[in-house]
């Protein structure tokens, strides 16, 4: 049994119930066939693979708290500290019902990959809660926020471990919990990411993880011969991600015609309007279905289905394992030409395997996502040198860091054989770094 297949059954058996974990490292050890098998003695004599798929370190906490009509509730907090080989841990916060053990494992797993691949200095973590923000008051959100920081707050800090937003995190929450940080510890420090303007923060990062999956799908684009410029885009989504995605798409000329969020989506053939969704979503915490209550040239489909619209590009942007095999097809039949995932493993590894071998232009999410987490580690360079840069600044490093990833994903296909394979790319490029970086370190 090759070195790989060995380690793979390893995890399998001791994760049977993690089937999130077991599909992100199925898909990493995978694609790095080649490269473990040109290294095999090394990598095994270090037992590389066997520490690279346990985390460092995971913690599970109780997080009381107390809601509006005066019940105490209690919810479970994580945080997966998975790899400090080339920096910190670094990674968002989830808060929504599903988050488990599992996904945090699989999104703290990719993680590592993906902040390796920014060629900054992070490691890769990852945490949450199954606290869901949805209908809760912001004394509620913020009665939580505190409780979670009650206890997250030993096992964090600045040349530590930093943590940033995701799913259901956003500027509110960070808010709450930079705040208890602060008042438990007495240190202003850049202990989080995605801060306020005013406290910290950095300029383009609410945009970063939007504006960087369209600069690397464009990169892409280009060096296939096309452009964004007059296609047509469905991204799935509403939130923080998607918002951006479209932001940056229609500013390249792409005409974005459908959104989603958990209920369903809408399709709008004019074009959406931006603003519209800004203002349902961001301010109002309202639903997508708003939007087609207001817009006479949109509609609304209740539930899954928004990969059956016709596009030429796709840009999954809400959660994981939202677009299955079906929807693959279905996209392809319907003429869509590439795929860039904003959201973390949004496509099943059947979809995934579809996209590369139908010749898809397809940029797997630990590369296209990336630009989120590597705003966050400029966002950390602005606080320890007690700076803030310019919008234009920031941006313009997000740019330059996002077609890089395209280049290294590239060249790491090329080099290992599989040219045009972003998948193995990407894996390839970010496993590399972080390798080289624990064999230097010695068994820890
Ligand atoms: P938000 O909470 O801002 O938005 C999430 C969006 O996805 C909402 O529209 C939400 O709908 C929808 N959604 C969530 N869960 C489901 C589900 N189970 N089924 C259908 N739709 C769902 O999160 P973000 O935009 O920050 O994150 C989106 C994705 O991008 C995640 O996979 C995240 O891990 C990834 N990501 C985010 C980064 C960031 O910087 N924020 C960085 C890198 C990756 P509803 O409101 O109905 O729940």
């Amino acid at each position: 049994m090759s070195y790989v297949d060995e380690i793979y059954a390893q995890v399998a058996k001791k994760n049977e119930h993690e089937p999130e974990f077991l599909q992100a490292v199925k898909e990493v050890l995978e694609s790095l066939k080649p490269v473990i098998e040109q290294n095999e003695e090394t990598y095994r004599k270090a037992g590389l693979l066997e520490r690279m798929v346990e985390p460092e370190r995971i913690i599970s906490f109780r997080v009381p708290w107390v809601d509006d009509a005066g019940n105490v509730q209690v919810n479970r907090g994580y945080r997966v500290q998975f790899n400090s080989a080339i920096g910190p841990y670094k990674g968002g916060l989830r808060l929504h019902p599903s988050v488990n053990q599992s996904i945090l494992k699989f999104l703290g797993f990719e993680q590592v990959f993906k902040n390796s691949l920014t060629g900054l200095p992070i490691g890769g973590g990852k945490g949450g809660s199954d606290f869901d923000p949805k209908g809760k008051s912001d004394r509620e959100v913020m009665a939580f926020c505190q409780s979670f920081m009650t206890e997250l707050y030993r096992h964090i800090g600045a040349d530590c471990d930093v943590p940033a937003g995701d799913i259901g995190v956003g500027g509110r929450e960070i808010g709450y919990l930079y705040g208890q940080y602060k008042r438990i510890t007495g240190l202003y420090e850049g202990v989080l990411t995605g801060k306020g303007l005013t406290y910290g923060g950095s300029l383009a990062r609410k945009e970063a993880t939007g504006y960087g999956l369209i600069y690397i799908l464009d990169e892409m684009l280009k060096n296939a011969g096309k452009e964004l410029a007059g296609k047509t885009v469905v991204i799935s989504g509403s939130g923080n991600v998607a918002i951006y995605a479209c932001e940056k798409a229609q500013e390249h000329g792409a005409k974005v015609i459908a959104l989603s969020d958990s209920n369903g989506y809408i399709v709008d053939p004019e074009g959406i309007q931006l603003d519209l969704v800004k203002e349902i979503k961001e301010v109002k915490r309202g639903r997508i279905k708003e939007y087609a209550d207001a817009v006479a040239s949109a509609s609304y489909h209740e539930g899954k289905g928004i990969w059956s619209v016709p596009c030429d590009i796709a840009l999954p942007c809400a959660t994981q394992n939202e677009l299955n095999l079906e929807d693959a097809q279905c996209l392809k039949k319907n003429g869509c030409f590439a795929v860039a995932e904003g959201a973390n493993m949004p496509s099943t590894l059947d979809a995934t395997n579809y996209f590369v071998s139908e010749g898809i232009l397809y940029m797997p999410a630990k590369a296209a996502n990336a630009g989120g987490v590597a705003t966050s580690a400029l966002e950390m360079s602005q606080n320890s040198e007690r700076q803030s840069w310019t919008f234009a600044e920031v941006d313009a490093k997000l740019k330059d860091i996002m077609v890089n990833i395209y280049h290294k994903t590239a060249d790491a296909a090329k080099r290992c054989g599989h040219e045009g394979n972003f998948v193995v790319g990407a894996n390839v490029a970010g496993f590399e770094k972080v390798a080289d970086a624990m064999l230097a370190q010695g068994i820890c």
